[in-house]
């Protein structure tokens, strides 16, 4: 890439610009006068849309982390949330603030985690176990929140397994066996691992990531742990995207080669405009996933669902109030432990 294009590149990411369409600026001024006419707040993951993450940035909402986005989302005074990002997102959001009303722009997307771990079959497999704490991912259902001992994020797990370590107990993780994997050798804890995976993070390929180094030799390589453990081990900093966005800005590299969702380079290229920003290769045309490095749920998350939601309170997030109390004590056990120790 020349260096005109690499700039044309690093500007469109960086500033959400997108030449969008007269269509487009009149849903975008549309969500703004709904937002404040249903006292309403945009609450945004690092992996959807640039054109939605800037909205949610012009507009006082949240682009973040899902640890982040429940805190914000609790947090703040709005009397409605939208969440853009995928459903466990807005259950979350539901079951941190019970009294306010929580939309999404679509309940369709999901998550492979999600999916991979349904509520039952798990239940059996703790009931197997019962000698051992259960820590399970953000990234699952209400449903399997309420079965688990502690909830944790990729920014915190390697600390809350490393604290039950600690304490001589052994853990039952679920659902993603990469960052389980990476949890258990990091930490030595004894880890009992679900069988589920990231269908984005698993395509990245440690082949493809070589073949870059050979062409970017000076490029670091930063892996989110959803990853798999050949990929891993070729990271110059592995962490959560929160981590890997501070990772950017912390290390002296004008380069770096990325393995996660591309979209969070739209809050990366912004925290480190003049860096090169290269997403790592996936497995190309022998792919499972259709949109390779980039996840095809948040990408259902566009500007027209996003206002009628919005405009008609459509896709509300319900969670049974009884459910929702037991996927409370979890998730606040996670964030009072993120409180007291990050
Ligand atoms: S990127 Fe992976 S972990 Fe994240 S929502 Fe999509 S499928 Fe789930």
């Amino acid at each position: 890439m020349t260096q005109a294009a690499r700039k044309l590149v690093q500007e469109h990411l960086a500033h959400g610009h997108q030449h969008l369409s007269a269509d487009d600026e009149a849903l975008k001024a549309r969500i703004k006068q709904l937002l404040i006419d249903k006292n309403a707040v945009l609450v945004a993951h690092y992996y959807t849309d640039p054109v939605i993450q800037a909205l949610a940035e012009e507009t006082g909402g949240c682009v973040s982390d899902s640890l982040e986005m429940a805190r914000f989302g609790r947090d703040h005074d709005a009397e409605t949330l939208i969440v853009a990002g995928v459903k466990f997102m807005g259950e979350t959001a539901k079951i941190l603030t019970p009294h306010k009303k929580v939309l999404m722009p679509t309940l369709e997307a999901t998550c492979s985690l999600d999916i991979g771990c349904p509520a039952e079959e798990f239940a059996e497999f703790c009931a197997q176990h019962p000698d051992r704490e259960v820590v399970v991912y953000a990234n699952t259902s209400a449903a399997v929140k309420a079965k688990a001992d502690w909830v944790v994020t990729s920014s915190i797990a390697l600390k809350v397994v490393e604290h039950l370590s600690d304490q001589g107990k052994k853990v039952i993780w679920a659902p993603d066996k990469h960052l389980g994997s990476y949890v258990q050798k990091e930490t030595g804890a004894d880890v009992l691992l679900w069988d589920s995976a990231c269908i984005v993070h698993e395509e990245f390929k440690a082949k493809g990531i070589l073949d870059l180094k050979h062409v970017y030799p000076d490029a670091a390589v930063l892996v989110h742990p959803e990853s798999p453990e050949s990929v891993v081990e070729l990271a110059d900093h592995v962490g959560s995207t929160s981590q890997i966005i501070q990772a950017a800005k912390d290390l002296d590299n004008e380069q770096f080669i990325v393995a996660t969702d591309q979209g969070i380079f739209y809050k990366m290229q912004q925290e480190v405009p003049t860096k090169e920003l290269i997403i790592a290769p996936t497995a190309g045309s022998g792919a499972t996933c259709r949109s390779c490095a980039n996840c095809p749920w948040m990408a259902m998350n566009a500007l027209d669902n996003l206002a009628d939601a919005l405009e008609n309170d459509l896709n509300e997030i319900h969670v049974d109030p009884a459910l929702g109390e037991q996927a409370m004590r979890p998730l606040q056990r996670m964030l009072d432990f993120a409180k007291a120790n990050l």
